[in-house]
């Protein structure tokens, strides 16, 4: 390994979105690996961030600033931006603009990083970049890495997406500036966004079991048939496979995905959710509730050939460690402590 390629205990890390769900576990997983100087930055104000890591120059700025992006960057010798507005089918459908609008946040990021000097830009892309006419069936073909083109991305976000994995490969093709692109599916943990509007279907899902099962409830809410198929990455997978993906010369400026094999509908879901909970509840299907492509899943041959690893953690462990950590944001909720979501 030539000495570019490893960054010292006392490298600026910068790190956006870090007030949010996974950029606030990578800020928590670098600082645990030793590394000293982190910037972590998010547009929330301090008090409203998932998790604040102690040691870590936290700051409020927005990033869709160039200005803001500037001053983010100055020092740097790698940085990740995750900062993007971003939620569940139930957001990324409603608000399409404000989805588009995070393509400011990577344009001033990737530029601001490249004057800045840094060596390594990682950006946090997704599934929803790829052609969703592949998938249309619950059976779906995994998506392979060459799938997002002919393009027909997920409407707003997925298409912000795709343009700006196309900014970071120019800015390698063009610059030289080595960067590195994943393409998330489904991210779940704790720490992640369970309440509000933006969550995701597994922590969607283990709330309204908790909910049920504190209210004597006998009935769960499930968006469209649940015959829906998705894979689902525990957030300690992820971490670890950005650290990799960042690190690997053979992926410069290349795509590739970062997510789980483990094709479950959201029938399934729901089944592992009650049985960690111990209740079995009535489905009131939901069909004209916001569902996404019928069915996704993540081909991995590209990241075992790469890597030699994928993200392995069965969804079942995964799920009730998300579902014990709902459970008590649930009652400091109800205790009136504060809570992330
Ligand atoms: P999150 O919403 O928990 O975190 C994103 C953070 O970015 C938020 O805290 C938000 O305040 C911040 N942000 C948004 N706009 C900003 C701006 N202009 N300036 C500064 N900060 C800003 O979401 P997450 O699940 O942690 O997602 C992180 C990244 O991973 C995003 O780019 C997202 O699109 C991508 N991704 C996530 C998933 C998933 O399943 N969670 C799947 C695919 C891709």
């Amino acid at each position: 390994m030539n000495s570019d390629h490893v960054t010292k205990k006392d490298d600026l890390i910068v790190i956006g979105g870090a007030g949010g769900f996974i950029a606030g576990s990578l800020v928590k997983y670098f600082r645990d690996k030793g590394f000293t100087r982190i910037r972590a930055i998010d547009k929330k104000p301090l008090p409203m961030w998932y998790q604040c890591v102690p040691g870590v120059e936290s700051l409020c700025l927005d990033l869709s600033e160039e200005v803001n992006c500037k001053q983010a960057c100055e020092g740097a010798t790698e940085v990740y931006n995750l900062a993007a507005d971003m939620g569940g089918m139930g957001f990324i459908e409603r608000f399409r603009i404000e989805c588009l609008r995070s393509i400011l946040v990577n344009t001033h990021m990737v530029e601001a990083a490249y004057n800045a000097g840094a060596r390594r830009y990682f950006f946090s892309s997704s599934a929803c970049a790829y052609n969703t006419d592949l998938q249309k069936d619950p059976q779906v073909r995994a998506l392979k890495e060459t799938d997002a083109f002919p393009a027909m991305a997920e409407r707003g976000y997925g298409w912000e997406k795709l343009m700006s994995e196309m900014f970071c490969q120019e800015y390698w093709h063009e610059r030289g500036m080595k960067t590195f692109i994943a393409r998330f599916h489904n991210v779940y943990g704790p720490y992640g966004t369970w309440d509000g509007g933006r969550e995701k279907a597994p922590a969607a899902i283990c709330r309204k079991v908790i909910e049920a099962k504190d209210q004597n409830g006998s009935t769960i809410d499930i968006w469209g048939d649940g015959h829906q198929t998705r894979s689902f990455m525990y957030i300690d997978d992820c971490t670890k496979g950005i650290d990799s993906i960042m690190h690997c010369e053979d992926l410069i400026a290349t795509p590739i995905n970062l997510g789980s094999s483990e094709l479950v509908s959201i029938n399934t879901l729901v089944d592992l959710a009650e049985d960690i909970g111990g209740t079995k509840l009535e489905r009131v299907h939901l069909m004209d509730a916001p569902q996404g492509v019928a069915g996704r899943n993540s081909d991995n041959t590209m990241i075992k050939q790469i890597l030699g690893w994928e993200p392995d953690t069965p969804l079942r462990d995964g799920l009730a460690k998300t579902y014990a950590w709902i459970e008590r944001q649930y009652q400091d909720r109800k205790a009136g402590k504060r809570t992330v979501s």
